[in-house]
């Protein structure tokens, strides 16, 4: 009888211990010469496969392996190289390659941009005035090269059409049919050499049909499909979606392809629901998506089995292949290395080669009994209970306030239009009043003094005095250029979410938690796994000295519930929702200390909030709903006349315009200068009547903006926006500046500043 399939939908990169990352700086710093180079990733990809070989795994991708990024790879398999990079055909190399991916002496880099929702970012193509060509087959080369160099039948992955091309710019969205015209012959044609060359089955990914698909799309794809069918018929080709439902499910189900996989993590009630209510193509094989490849944690592995027998009534076990939702990328590599968190903690983490284990395991449970795998079984229970039962989730107050959520104070006790009264008197400002979005440049003496005090090589008192010179000599500059709202400069914290769940409970950091960002760029998200609950004041000492030392206001600087929701690993037994009012309501807590102390100018910045809206449009109501209140019980409960400010870094702003302006912020920062005024453009269409400062340079490159630059940017903005609302200030936070560049742009700022004021 034929049997479960287990399957893999990709592996990370960067190595158990970032070799991938070390050997891509090296070999860019000129360290590692590039045979030497390519040597190393070899090594490296090979190990990856044969780990998951070992790990029990059927079907183990080949060709997710990058040496940046999967749709850069795609773009170079089709030529697609813009003209500034002097490309003249033929596989790309190596240089052009990362030439693309990070600019050279001549040519910017392409765009990146986030790869759905999740925090990995990719290259965008640039389609214009590209004429492709398949330059080398690679998913070909990377399945001989397992077949020879390590026997293993691999399934290629390639990025969809449908998907490459959605995801690509350089032409116009009634263009998307001629375009794909370009490229699915060339599609067409890996998949016939792949077909010749014997390959079992393809994974082609097609997250993209988990979106809003329109109808003329859904046309395309079906279109795209048939040709591809025609041009590769015995080819075994299963269509991968993920990271949500998938939209139009009965016409994608009917495409001509062998398998189709879908989610059952991320949307799977909707998948379930439709695979159940509507059926499954009895010649197709379903990859079922159980295991959670965007989580960090162990499965219930009895309640995955449960579901796994709840789809086989559907589609019968030698149909059905099981697999992790998504592409491992979005996981850390190795959870045995995480030897220093509480044990519950330890015991439940299921990175990516524990969650390769798990697929197997539910494989070998379908396919052999759960007699089979009763150890397995047992100690995954054991695991789950021990977290579970851990004294950080026992939080009662947590759970009660939670519980009660609609009796939290979420309403600011008088409509804007008073408060702006009380805070004109309160506050005294100038028209048009300037200041900055937090930090000041983290210069190498900053780094220096924190990671000495990390190590123990600097003492407690000799840090805090370190810090209180920085903060005191930042607090004389701001004056002496002349800002009106002062910051005490964030000269303590690494990072705006570590900061905050290092002092709050309920988080945990872990050692070797590092997954792929951008290149080679890794993030270590910190782990909320318990009850968030505020213990004692935790910018209340920096912001109070810096205060003290002037007679201007000193906003306080705090990080949003939401902020710092997204940019961590969740626990996943609670909804994100309810881990989101939880720190909201300890955020609350620091809202009051910094009030109670006399900082009654507080900011709260939020630059997640938009990257957490859900992939599609009918979800996202829901979202915004809970986010907001989130922002709102933290900020709510403050007198009339404290003034309560966040900050976000985009400008893509309208489409959220309610939620927004239903934080009822007294301030609002945004990104403007990078998008050339395109802002500013939707204020002619959408009034917004807060307090708001449209940031007037562009702090993400070092060049100093000119005043006249700043002024015809301020008089824009004031002919849409009401100008007794409109604050004067930067993008974003500088702490990625130079010090001398940070201070010559401020000065321009404040006298761009200055000449407005005379002439209104
Ligand atoms: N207050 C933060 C800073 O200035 C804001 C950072 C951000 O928006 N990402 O650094
Ligand atoms: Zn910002």
């Amino acid at each position: 009888m034929s049997q479960v399939k287990s399957s893999s939908l990709g592996y990370p990169r960067i190595g158990e211990n970032r070799e991938w990352k070390k050997a891509l700086e090296a070999f860019w710093s000129g360290k590692l010469e590039e045979a030497a180079f390519l040597k190393q990733l070899e090594t490296i990809r090979l190990n990856h496969l044969q780990l998951q070989k070992q790990a029990g795994i059927d079907l183990i991708p080949v060709n997710d392996f990058s040496y940046y990024d999967h749709i850069l790879d795609t773009a170079a398999m089709f030529g697609v190289v813009p003209e500034r990079f002097g490309y003249t055909g033929g596989p790309v190399s190596v240089t052009t390659y990362y030439a693309m991916a990070r600019g050279n002496k001549t040519a910017s880099a392409s765009e990146m941009t986030k790869w759905f929702n999740t925090n990995y970012h990719y290259i965008v193509p640039e389609l214009k005035g590209i004429t492709p060509a398949l330059t080398e087959n690679r998913p070909l080369i990377a399945y001989r090269e397992a077949k020879e160099k390590l026997g293993i039948e691999g399934k290629p992955v390639i990025v969809g059409p449908y998907t490459f091309l959605k995801l690509s710019k350089g032409y116009a969205a009634s263009e998307l049919a001629t375009v794909a015209a370009q490229y699915v012959p060339l599609y067409a044609q890996v998949l016939r050499e792949l077909e010749q060359e014997g390959v079992q089955w393809v994974q082609m990914d097609e997250p993209a049909l988990v979106t809003d698909v329109s109808d003329a799309d859904l046309a395309l794809v079906q279109s795209i499909y048939a040709q591809l069918h025609e041009a590769a018929p015995k080819l075994k080709l299963l269509l991968q979606t993920y990271f949500e439902s998938v939209q139009h499910y009965a016409a994608i189900a009917a495409l001509p392809v062998q398998g189709l996989g879908l989610d059952f993590t991320a949307g799977a009630e909707k998948n379930l629901q439709q695979l159940e209510s509507i059926g499954f193509p009895q010649d197709k094989v379903l990859g079922a998506g159980v295991i959670d490849g965007r989580n960090i944690w162990r499965a219930d592995l009895q309640e995955r089995k449960a579901l796994l027998a709840r789809i086989a009534k559907v589609v019968p076990n030698d149909r059905l292949i099981v697999s992790s939702s998504c592409s491992l990328l979005h996981v850390p590599v190795s959870a045995a290395l995480e030897t220093a968190l509480p044990a519950e903690l330890a015991g439940a983490l299921a990175y990516a080669n524990e969650k390769l284990e798990e697929i197997a395991v539910l494989a070998t449970a379908l396919n052999e009994g759960e007699a089979a795998v009763k150890e397995a079984f047992d100690r995954n229970a054991a695991a789950l209970a021990a977290l579970a039962a851990s004294p950080s989730r026992g939080r009662a107050s947590v759970h009660a306030a939670v519980a009660s959520i609609d009796a939290q104070p979420s309403e600011r006790k008088a409509v804007f239009a008073e408060r702006q009264v009380s805070q004109k008197e309160r506050w005294q400002l100038p028209f048009l009043p300037t200041t900055t979005i937090g930090s000041f440049p983290q210069t190498a003496e900053v780094r220096q003094a924190r990671q000495q005090w990390r190590r123990g090589d600097l003492g407690e008192e000799q840090y805090r005095v370190f810090i209180k010179e920085q903060i005191q000599h930042w607090i004389k500059l701001q004056e002496e250029i002349g800002l009106d709202v002062l910051v005490h400069g964030e000269f303590e914290r690494t990072d705006m979410v570590e900061f905050f769940g290092e002092k709050l409970e309920g988080f945990a950091f872990t050692k070797n938690g590092w997954v792929q960002s951008y290149g080679s760029r890794c993030v270590k998200p910190p782990v909320i796994y318990g009850d968030v609950q505020f213990s004692k004041p935790m910018t209340v000492e920096e912001t109070v000295y810096a205060q003290s030392l002037t007679s201007k206001p000193v906003k306080g600087m705090l990080t949003g519930p939401i902020t710092i929701l997204n940019w961590s690993f969740v626990r996943s037994d609670l909804t994100r929702e309810q881990v989101a009012y939880q720190i909201a309501l300890a955020l609350a807590e620091e809202v009051k200390a910094l009030e109670e102390a006399g900082i009654e100018m507080i900011q709260v910045d939020e630059p997640a909030l938009r990257e957490g809206l859900p992939l599609k449009r009918e979800d996202w109501e829901q979202y915004l709903n809970w986010a907001v209140l989130s922002f709102r019980l933290s900020t709510s409960d403050v007198k009339d006349t404290t003034q309560i400010h966040t900050h976000m870094c985009y400008c893509e702003f309208h489409d959220i315009i309610d939620s927004i302006r239903a934080l009822d912020a007294d301030v609002i920062s945004i990104e403007t200068s990078r998008s050339h005024g395109e802002l500013i453009h939707s204020f002619e269409e959408h009034t917004y009547e807060l307090g708001i400062g449209l940031g007037v340079y562009d702090i993400h490159s070092p060049r100093v903006p000119e005043v006249e630059e700043m002024t015809s940017m301020i008089k824009r903005a004031l002919n849409v926006l009401e100008p007794e609302l409109f604050w004067i200030n930067p993008d974003c936070g500088l702490k990625t500046r130079g010090v001398d560049e940070t201070v010559a742009s401020l000065r321009n700022m404040i006298q761009a500043t200055e000449q407005v004021r005379e002439q209104l």
